[in-house]
């Protein structure tokens, strides 16, 4: 289990957005899945609490079944990015299938930033599983920033201490780094004890929270 991602997988994938590079104290938060009825609630409520913004990386299918929630992130100022349209795993899925399944699901991301007013649409994905194979990559890479992370949290893991997870982030974070949380059934219990304190100790740490890609 690493919290980290190894230096070696970076440099295999030099082109991917694995953190920003600056010395500002500034981080990007990201929540990946969803949304999903009680988290996405629970996740807007805090950011909204704190005013912070942060960039969701949505299912396509997860946003058909909630499309008013995804109205909600949108219309709150947070940033949409595309995790696919069936959470679809890059080691599995043939090149076509893979970039036909973001496609469709940057389709319907359009098509709710319009809804909403929105006409600035970056196309950032963000893989399922963080699996992506070299040829799925340099096609995707034509339109998309791909973006990893440097910082897991492993916030979905149902038997981690609060101690844990807290360190997970707080011990590991760094001037632009890129954090991710999930924005799923699993992550409910995790998220309601501890991201809010979790962002509080962000903020007193003197980080400011971006959405610029
Ligand atoms: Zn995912």
């Amino acid at each position: 289990m690493f919290v980290k991602v190894p230096k070696i997988l970076q440099n295999f994938f030099p082109k991917i957005v694995w953190r920003h590079k600056t010395h500002e104290k500034k981080i990007w938060l990201t929540f990946d899945d969803g949304p999903d009825e009680k988290t996405t609630n629970l996740i807007l409520e805090i950011l909204k609490k704190l005013n912070i913004k942060a960039t969701f990386f949505l299912i396509g299918q997860e946003i058909k079944k909630f499309p008013d929630l995804t109205k909600k992130i949108i219309d709150d100022g947070h940033t949409l990015g595309n995790h696919s349209f069936s959470h679809a795993d890059g080691l599995r899925t043939k090149k076509e299938k893979y970039v036909y399944d973001v496609e469709l699901n940057q389709k319907l991301i359009n098509e709710k930033l319009v809804e909403s007013g929105i006409s600035k649409k970056q196309k950032l994905f963000r893989p399922p599983y963080g699996r992506i194979l070299p040829n799925q990559f340099n096609e995707l890479s034509k339109q998309y920033k791909i973006i990893m992370w440097d910082v897991f949290s492993w916030d979905f893991k149902e038997n981690l201490s609060q101690k844990r997870l807290q360190k997970n982030v707080l011990k590991n974070v760094k001037p632009g780094s890129i954090i991710v949380f999930h924005n799923n059934k699993k992550s409910y219990n995790n998220l309601f004890c501890c991201l809010e304190k979790i962002l509080i100790s962000l903020k007193k740490m003197d980080y400011s929270f971006s959405t610029t890609w």
